[in-house]
């Protein structure tokens, strides 16, 4: 039995006074779930705050990226092991936007995996076709390489505490939601080549969240889908209300 994990991206959205606004109104309403795993990704500069923000609470802190280095001449680049003195206990790692804005390939993206597992974080590894994938029937293509150059040289066991995420491109930030039918048809063929590439058993213990523009609205009828886990949320991550109604709505989901 897998728990639903529900996690908001913040991406560069907010300062401080209103990020400390949205954590004191997230900490409060959703203090009574206790069946979801719940967990927010604020900007870096941010982390330390949030960490005593949500001190003692049922709320994660994860971080929107991390680099491979422990240490060194690596300007602007954040380690792991600082994410962790920091209070972090996720980081997202391959997001679309680092992939096609900052450059990020599938090996940088596993070379970061295999560093944020030894540091004992847990990992959130997106993939996703764009439209013109999508559109030209290279779904599934797509996505397969990504998994298979992402998780590369995973053992069983490191890839039973990675976390995925399936974003498709042509969903994030666009307000257009993969249909429940479409989402779990990729959800399903990822757990399928899970299985052959780790184990049967290995592929029914990974969490495997949709991301692209979940909204109060569309978010049980995927969640009720038998291979989706959970969510990741950008925009909707931003509004207590929003973000709040997802977990509430993951929490009353029995599968
Ligand atoms: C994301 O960027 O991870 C995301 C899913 O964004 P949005 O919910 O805004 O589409």
């Amino acid at each position: 039995m897998r728990k639903l994990f529900i996690a908001g991206n913040w991406k560069m959205n907010l300062l401080r006074s209103s990020s400390q606004a949205l954590l004191a109104q997230l900490r409060s309403s959703l203090s009574d779930v206790a069946n979801v795993d719940i967990a927010v990704c604020p900007p870096a500069v941010y982390l330390r705050d949030a960490a005593e923000a949500l001190t003692g609470s049922n709320i994660g802190l994860g971080a929107q990226n991390v680099f491979s280095q422990a240490e060194g001449a690596y300007t602007g680049e954040i380690s792991c092991g600082m994410l962790l003195d920091v209070g972090c206990r996720y980081v997202i790692l391959g997001h679309s936007e680092r992939r096609a804005i900052f450059g990020e390939s599938d090996a940088m993206v596993n070379e970061k995996l295999h560093a944020t597992l030894r540091s004992g974080l847990t990992p959130i590894v997106c993939i996703g076709e764009t439209l013109e994938e999508r559109e030209s029937n290279r779904t599934l293509e797509v996505v397969s390489s990504q998994i298979r150059g992402s998780l590369a040289g995973l053992s069983n066991e490191q890839m039973e505490k990675t976390v995925l995420a399936y974003e498709p491109v042509w969903a994030i930030g666009t307000g257009k939601t993969a249909t429940p039918g479409q989402a779990e048809e990729v959800h399903a063929s990822i757990r399928s080549l899970l299985a052959t590439m780790f184990s049967d058993a290995v592929s029914q213990k990974v969490i495997i969240q949709y991301g692209g523009s979940v909204k109060p609205d569309a978010v049980a009828d995927l969640l009720m889908q038998p291979n989706i886990d959970g969510g990741l949320v950008g925009g909707a991550s931003l509004k207590a209300d929003l973000f709040s109604t997802i977990v509430q709505l993951a929490s009353k989901i029995h599968k």
